[in-house]
């Protein structure tokens, strides 16, 4: 074993996997082996696994729910890191303190036992707490912006801080953490108003269902690929182009919504990739817009 992974069993960081395959920490259920996935036990555990990984130059990377990541199908050759222990949730009147860790679909459910609205939005939104303030994430003209009124962090100089609403910077699809990827964030302090408990289960009933009739969410995918240009939906230019359905080895454009690549039949992250790129390429040319990926891409260079 390298000295790096004795120095984090020594100090009792958490449970470590070695050699695991990313197929089964994302979405997509697509990507090559990770070297190491390392679950530390709280704050000042993580604190210490990252100066261990500086020590030893190990490259990481945080992995919420993997919701939203395209791996390739090499070797990770370093650590991910899953902060699934950091998923304290404390309710004190209309607000939430919750770890970064925790799953947000999760806390929608908790919101709405006690009657708290805001979070109706995330409740169809596979990802982890940390992961949605990162990505800004959002549906039905609402995001994370409205709701979290901090988050506190980890500076890349191992300080924890709290940051702001305004200092966390959102907008579509994207925050200071985003811009920022050396941060880490620990918990999220979320407002939410009072509400009627059967009014906010009947929304999340509906649109529920409503993702169920219109999104592919019984194969693997990574949600939406596409960020939907400010006049007209991503996937009615490529429904309207007429590729849905179009595969590239086991990777599919949805039937179901065109802005959905799903992994219909063991497809590889290179085949995945070779539809988004198709796909953005044959809109470039027919209608000379150039779509931005809402995915991210790792582990590719
Ligand atoms: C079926 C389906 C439906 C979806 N619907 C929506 C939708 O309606 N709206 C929407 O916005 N998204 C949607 N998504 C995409 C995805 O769920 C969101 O983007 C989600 O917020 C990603 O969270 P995650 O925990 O999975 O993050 P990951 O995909 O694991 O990571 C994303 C990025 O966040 C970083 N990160 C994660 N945690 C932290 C942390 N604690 N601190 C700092 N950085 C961190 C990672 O390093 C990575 O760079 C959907 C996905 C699927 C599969």
């Amino acid at each position: 074993m390298t000295d790096f992974l004795k120095e984090i069993i020594r100090k009792n960081i958490g449970k470590i996997e070695e050699n695991v395959s990313l197929k089964k920490y994302t979405t997509y259920k697509v990507g090559g082996i990770c070297r190491a996935i390392v679950y530390p036990k709280d704050v000042d555990r993580l604190v210490d696994l990252l100066k261990i990984l500086k020590k030893y130059n190990i490259k990481y990377k945080i992995l919420g729910n993997g919701s939203n990541l395209l791996f390739s199908d090499k070797e990770y050759n370093g650590v991910l890191i899953k902060l699934t222990e950091l998923n304290k949730v404390e309710i004190i009147d209309n607000k939430i303190m919750v770890g970064a860790g925790f799953s947000l679909m999760r806390l929608s459910m908790i919101a709405t036992r006690n009657s708290l609205t805001g979070l109706e939005f995330a409740a169809g939104i596979p990802g982890t707490v940390g992961g949605a303030v990162f990505m800004n994430a959002g549906a039905y003209k609402s995001d994370m912006g409205y709701i979290v009124s901090s988050a506190k962090v980890i500076t890349p100089d191992m300080k924890i801080i709290t940051l702001t609403n305004r200092e966390l910077n959102f907008h579509y699809r994207t925050s200071f953490l985003k811009e920022n990827p050396e941060y880490i964030c620990i918990e999220a302090t979320i407002k939410l108003n009072r509400g009627k408990k059967s009014e906010i289960e009947n929304i999340i009933r509906d649109r529920r269902e409503r993702r169920k009739i219109s999104q592919p969410i019984e194969y693997p995918s990574a949600g939406s690929v596409f960020r939907n240009p400010s006049d007209i939906p991503a996937g009615k230019l490529i429904e309207d182009l007429g590729l849905k359905g179009l595969t590239k080895g086991g990777a599919e454009v949805s039937k179901k919504h065109a802005n959905f690549i799903i992994n219909y039949k063991n497809a590889t992250a290179e085949d995945i990739r070779n539809l988004i790129i198709y796909v953005h390429d044959t809109v470039l040319k027919e209608y000379n817009i150039d779509l931005k990926i809402e995915q991210e891409f790792v582990n590719w260079e």
